[in-house]
Parts: structure tokens; sequence; C-alpha cells
């Protein structure tokens, strides 16, 4: 067993010191000026990043920082990003700009700029010589030392450009202030070591490493007593959990485990890779009481040939396999995936392929990306298909799962479900919205009182995105 990547205690407590140290001086300036100092965090991304997000703002909050929505009320802004594709670069890019001008006005505030597009040397360069009015950055491994680096950005005046860590960590007991008071992010595990050919995580987020399982019981039985109601577990590739550190536990012990927790929620994990979505991890969800009979599997591509070139390390067969197991011990469950259009060297043969396998397996929703070179991955050099036909094939691809999507809802019309109702809709304030247990979206006439509590509506009508219901 290795525990070597969990950070030292010692690691800790240093950053707790300087925690320690600005929550004096933020209390002081508080204490001087009647107003306490505000800190603005803004996320790009994906779920990973919502979490490590939240220990930004928990570690703002514990430097005595109060959290504001508007980043013309702070004196600490904090970005950070994302490099899954060119656009999520773009927009975090775009959006530093824009603090280039509350800075004008407000010359004390802080700009820090961390995250995966950082953990990247070309960017931090790019920030280093384009954008001066950013006083530091720190890639992922140094989330952790958040506290550190702002004092000595402080202290010392000066900007300050985190080297990245030669060693990526666990870091556990940070403090984390979570966005939801009944909907959590726990991660398990941090990293890949897949390598798939179009992907950037790994030279960004390192190589896998995994909290200990007693850890992760701790926090899911303290959200549990707190009341929270869904509890997601996070990872890139959750299912290869404790594979790294040699623990003599896998992933579906974990949830073996966290399911004997007592209490009314649902566990629900992300992300899992085929080539580790084994039958054992089927059983136990078949089996257990909390966990969501939903599961979010990447195919990526329909064609044997791609899938090789992306180097996934399964086949169509091999997926096709665990969908069938999945729906013969599971015939509820809610099938979602990950699809990339216009890869490398596909050609129209493979596009088909792709089309075939979803025609196929017949998913509940799909998450579809055109392809996006990323710099510094063996796809990247790989001849590329013409952006139109990537477009073309992309609109095809729409086209026909929200012909599937439609009609999978459709078959829900009449049933009565159980909707962890998330207030009023953001899109139509006439109606509330939750997520059911297979995590579709839901919207029906509620009340106040419905907020972050489940209720149960009767499916009225579907589209291929969306169910609409009556709460009985
Ligand atoms: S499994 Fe592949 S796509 Fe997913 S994070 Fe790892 S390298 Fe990227």
């Amino acid at each position: 067993m290795n525990k070597k990547h969990i950070l030292s205690p010692e690691e800790i407590l240093a950053q707790k010191t300087y925690i320690e140290q600005m929550r004096r001086e933020n209390d002081a300036y508080a204490a001087q000026t009647g107003k306490r100092r505000g800190a603005f965090v803004m996320t790009f991304g994906c779920q990973q990043n919502e979490a490590d997000s939240e220990k930004i703002a928990g570690m703002a909050k514990s430097m005595g920082y109060s959290l504001v929505t508007d980043p013309e009320c702070a004196d600490l802004i904090m970005v950070n990003t994302c490099a899954i594709r060119e656009h999520a670069e773009q927009k975090a890019l775009s959006i530093i700009v824009k603090y280039k001008h509350i800075k004008a006005k407000n010359p004390d505030l802080v700009i820090g700029v961390c995250g995966c597009m950082v953990a990247q040397e070309h960017r931090k360069n790019d920030i280093k010589f384009r954008y001066p009015y950013v006083d530091f950055v720190f890639g992922t491994a140094s989330l952790h030392r958040f506290p550190q680096l702002l004092c000595q950005k402080l202290e010392k005046g000066k900007r300050l450009y985190c080297p990245e860590e030669t060693e990526y960590t666990v870091a556990e007991d940070l403090p984390i202030h979570r966005e939801s008071d009944y909907r959590a992010w726990v991660s398990i595990m941090y990293g890949c070591n897949n390598f798939c050919s179009y992907c950037i995580v790994p030279y960004v987020r390192g190589r896998e490493r995994s909290r200990e399982m007693h850890k992760i019981v701790e926090e899911v039985q303290g959200l549990v007593r707190d009341g929270y109601k869904d509890i997601t577990l996070l990872g890139q590739n959750v299912n290869s959990y404790a594979k790294d550190s040699g623990f003599p536990y896998d992933f579906a012990d974990l949830l073996r485990e966290l399911d004997k927790i007592e209490g009314d929620y649902v566990l629900r994990f992300m992300t899992s890779h085929p080539k580790d979505a084994d039958r054992k991890l089927i059983d136990v969800m078949a089996d257990s009481g909390h966990i969501a009979h939903q599961f979010h599997l990447p195919m990526q591509s329909g064609s044997d040939r791609i899938l090789s070139l992306m180097n996934r390390k399964y086949d169509t067969a091999k997926y096709l396999d665990i969908v069938d197991y999945m729906r013969k011990k599971m015939p509820d469950v809610t099938l979602t995936s990950d699809i990339i259009v216009g890869f490398p060297g596909e050609t129209e043969e493979d596009f088909e392929g792709t089309m075939r396998m979803l025609e196929t397996v017949r998913f509940d929703m799909l998450y579809s990306f055109i392809y996006s070179p990323r710099k510094g991955t063996p796809a990247a050099e790989m001849e590329q298909v013409p952006q139109a036909v990537k477009s073309q094939r992309f609109e095809r691809l729409l086209e026909l799962q929200g012909r599937i999507g439609k009609e999978k809802n459709d078959l829900l019309v009449g049933k009565t479900l159980r909707v962890l109702c998330d207030g009023v809709s953001k899109n139509n304030s006439e109606l509330y919205s939750g997520r059911t247990e297979g995590n579709k979206i839901a919207f029906f006439e509620g009340d106040v009182e419905d907020a972050g509590k489940f209720v149960n509506i009767t499916v009225k009508r579907a589209d291929a995105f969306a169910l609409y219901g009556e709460k009985i």
C-alpha cells in the first residue's frame, strides 16, 4: 500500500498558519473600515473544477473574506480555468480581460488564475506576458497552497507564478464552502493514467491518486447527517479508484461501504471508463439501496478503428457487453454517454459506426462534442477532419439522438417518479425543476418549501431533454 501521494498533516498545518495570518489581516481591515474584504470565485469546466472551487471558496472564507457574487464588489478574484477545449480557454481569457477594468477602479484588487489551463506552460506564459494585471497563478497540483501563495503575493507585492509541483498529491481536510446545502460533490480520486490521445487531462491533472476509503466514508457520513440528499463521487476515472495506491479495496467495495450509511439520499458517481467498468460494480449498484440507477459511460466513438486511434483500450463489443449486463441487472437504468465527432482520420464509414451504436444502445442522453485539437496531445498532430465535415456530422448526430431521447422519455409518461427539487426553474418562473433518480430534468408546478426536498411527480409529457409532470 503506498500513501506517499497523501499530503502530510504538517503540510496541511503549514497552510493553516497562512490561513490564520490572512484571517488576522482581514479581521483588522474589517475592524478599521467596517467592511469585510470580498472574494469572488469564477469557475470554468467540469464537476471536478466545481469541487475544487468549493475548496478555494472554503479557504477564502477561512482567511476572513466574505464570498461575493459580483466581481465588482471583490477584493480578491479567483478564476478556476479549464483546458478541455480551446473554447473553454478562450472564454476564461476573455473574462480575465474584463477584470482588468475592475482593477483599474480598485488597484488593491488581487486577481489569481488557477486550474487546468494554467497547468500548461504555454498558457502560464501567456498570462505572464499578456495579462500583467493577474497577480498570481497556480496549477491543479498546487490548489492546497492557495493561502500560502496569496500571503506571499501580498507580502512581496510581486506577481507570483507557482512552479508546477513535481508531486501531484491528495490534500485532505481543506476547508470547503459548498454551493448547495442538499447536493454535494465528493472527490474520491484525482488525475488520470489513461492518456486518451485527444485528452489534455493527464498532462494538467497528473497521475491517478486516490483518497483513503475511511476519509471518503467520514465525509459522506457527515453530509448525510447534515441533510444532503444527492451526493456525487468524482474522479476522472472513478472505476479505477484505489488501483493506483495498492489499497486493499476497489471502487465497488467503496460503494458497498457507502451504501451502508443510513438515510434518505441518492449516491451517484462520475466519470466512468468502459475499460474498468466491471460486473462487480454493476452488481453492487443493482443490490444497493442508495446508488442511483444512472450510469454515465463515455463511448466517444462507435468505430473500433477510431477507438484504437483514441487509445481508449476497449472496442464496441466490450462496450455492448457492459451495457447488456447493466440492463439485465438494472432494467430501469438511465444510460448517458460522451461522443466526439470528427476525431482525426474519422471517415464517413467510421461515423456511420457511431450512428449505428446510437441506434443499438439507445442512450437516454448524450454529451456530444466536435473534436478540438489540444496542444501537446498526440491527436493534435494527426491529419484533421475539415471543419465543415465535422459540423455536418455533428448536426446529423444531434438529430438522431434527439429522436432517440424523445422516444426514451416518452416511455416515462404516466409514470410516477421521485424528483429532488431545485426550486424555481431558471428558464420558466412559473415552474419548479429538479432531477429524477435517473438524473433526468423534470419540470412541475411546485411550492417554495419543495426546494431541496424529494417530491413525487406524475409525468404528463416529455421532450428529448426533459420531463413535464404534476406534483402528487
Ligand atoms: S479517461 Fe481519457 S478522456 Fe478521460 S480524463 Fe482520462 S485521458 Fe481524458
